[in-house]
């Protein structure tokens, strides 16, 4: 075997979905050598999967007050609109916003809770009554007897997302598969070094910090390193996607008489032109986990028919998808305030939790990465990533 050639580079980031790109793009910017080491197709996992909301927090200030999480999220609308316009650190000018906001709408039961909701402190300056007239087409029924609050919580295209961000490390990013041309050489709760074996023959690469961001890939990298908590929990999803030509636009957050909303919906376009209803939001949590995927098809179609039976969606194609969030171990079982970003000796431990926590995230990365200390465009003879497939072009 040729002899190795050793590269040294400040960050080595192992991943490849919106935390490893986002944080990539700005120790980048800041002047940080960096590595990209994605086992997969760009964004597969949760990236995208993800419904590509940008929570401002509203949902989690529902008890009329704000708390940690709503506090953590009230930043990211602004944050990502700012990268969207091509300011900050990432650049996403060449992204795609889907809705500037979201509707927030409410089963009959609760429309009282819900005015009062909106009139609540907490609430005051982040949303806004919408007079019937302008009601999206959606809801142009007389059958819809509630009200409609705008909430200022856009919501992006993840794909686009990950493609913009994938492009401004396009050179630092690598697919490598832990089976045969890589392996990680750990000891004392540290990463020694990564020995790649690519076209340019082994390369032992070296870094001042490594970044794990490889959302539900992280437990499996702690378990090899050796550092025993935070230890990771996965929270199943089963989403619902329908599919028609000539759906109209449906962003929204729906209330119900839960601590959780029984639907959330967005809007995406698939491949082929064609429209698609992404559903999450309680019928795709708990019980929807169980179910199987014509149960969960029957289960939406029953709750459609009940909360929207003015919608006529007879003709639409409906289908599932099942995905894992990848977070830190709570105890609660509950999702974390804010990205989670922990150092402990060389290896940084990251989920961003939310993908809206992403600019949160980097920065957290890139106060505890530091100044440059190399200088080095590691070239490791390896293939690039492709971009990956979002659920709704999986069928
Ligand atoms: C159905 C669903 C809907 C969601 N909707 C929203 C939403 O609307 N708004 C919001 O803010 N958040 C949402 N989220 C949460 C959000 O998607 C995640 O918090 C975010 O995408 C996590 O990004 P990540 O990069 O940490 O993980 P991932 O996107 O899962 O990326 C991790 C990547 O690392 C790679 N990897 C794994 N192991 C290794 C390894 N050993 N070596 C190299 N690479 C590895 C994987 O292949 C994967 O590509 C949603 C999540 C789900 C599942």
């Amino acid at each position: 075997m040729s002899e190795s050639k050793q590269l040294n580079v400040d960050t080595v980031i192992i991943g490849g979905g919106v935390a490893a790109l986002w944080t990539a793009n700005v120790l980048k910017r800041s002047g940080q050598s960096i590595c990209v080491l994605s086992n997969s197709p760009l964004g597969e996992g949760q990236s995208l999967a993800a419904q590509g909301v940008i929570h401002g927090g509203l949902k989690y200030a529902a008890g009329g007050k704000l708390n940690e999480a709503s506090e953590a999220l009230a930043a990211m609308p602004s944050r990502w609109l700012d990268a969207m316009a091509g300011k900050g650190p990432v650049d996403l000018s060449g992204a795609d916003l889907l809705c500037d906001h979201q509707v927030l709408w409410s089963l009959p039961t609760v429309v009282s809770q819900v005015i009062s909701f909106f009139g609540s402190k907490a609430v005051r300056g982040r949303s806004a009554g919408i007079k019937r007239d302008a009601y999206p087409e959606v809801f142009r029924s007389p059958e819809y007897k509630g009200r409609l609050f705008r909430i200022d919580e856009p919501v992006v295209d993840p794909v686009s997302i990950v493609r913009e961000l994938a492009a401004g490390v396009a050179q630092e990013t690598w697919l490598v598969d832990w089976d045969s041309n890589i392996s990680l050489e750990a000891g004392g709760k540290q990463v020694e070094s990564i020995t790649i074996i690519g076209d340019e023959g082994p390369v032992v690469l070296k870094a001042e910090n490594y970044l794990l961001a490889a959302g539900a890939g992280n437990g499996p990298l702690l378990d090899r390193i050796g550092i025993a908590t935070p230890e990771m929990q996965l929270r199943p999803l089963h989403q619902l996607i329908i599919r028609n030509d000539d759906l109209p636009d449906f962003y929204s957050v729906c209330v119900g008489n839960g601590p959780k909303p029984p639907l959330v919906s967005t809007t995406h376009t698939d491949s082929t032109g064609r429209k698609v209803w992404y559903i999450g939001g309680d019928i795709a949590e708990k019980d929807g986990v169980v179910r199987s995927e014509s149960e969960q098809i029957e289960a939406g179609k029953a709750l459609f028919k009940k909360v929207m039976p003015w919608v006529d969606l007879s003709g639409a194609d409906w289908f599932t998808c099942r995905s894992e969030r990848a977070e830190p171990l709570t105890g609660t079982g509950d999702r974390p305030a804010g990205a989670f970003c922990e150092k402990q000796g060389n290896v940084l431990i990251a989920w961003p939790t939310k993908l809206a926590l992403a600019p949160d995230l980097a920065d957290q990365a890139l106060a505890h990465t530091g100044a440059s200390a190399n200088d080095t465009q590691a070239c490791l003879g390896l293939p690039r990533p492709h971009l990956g497939t979002p659920p709704w072009d999986l069928t």
